[in-house]
């Protein structure tokens, strides 16, 4: 069983022959090229929240393995370096 099927909508559960109508009256349409979320304001907000939490919870992961916190404020440290030399 598959929990995300191409051609209906994850979640409201429309599909390409029964789309739901959307506030301008018009039928939905495929947000996305896998045609797993439709353009009906409510799915697009959940499938953006969806995927900002992911990308947000990817990105954190992915610095807590690459850095220790002293290597992350030793990285601020040097990008806020000011680009001109230091005359001397
Ligand atoms: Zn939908
Ligand atoms: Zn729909």
């Amino acid at each position: 069983m598959t929990l995300m099927r191409p051609k209906v909508c994850r979640y409201c559960g429309c599909t390409e022959e029964d789309a739901c109508t959307l506030p301008t009256g018009d039928p939905c349409s495929w947000y996305e090229a896998t045609r797993t979320v439709c353009t009906n304001p409510g799915c697009v907000r959940k499938f953006e929240a969806v995927k900002a939490e992911n990308r947000a919870k990817a990105a954190r992961e992915k610095a807590e393995r690459r850095m220790s916190s002293a290597d992350v404020h030793d990285a601020i440290r040097r990008g806020n370096k000011p680009k001109k030399k230091v005359a001397r």
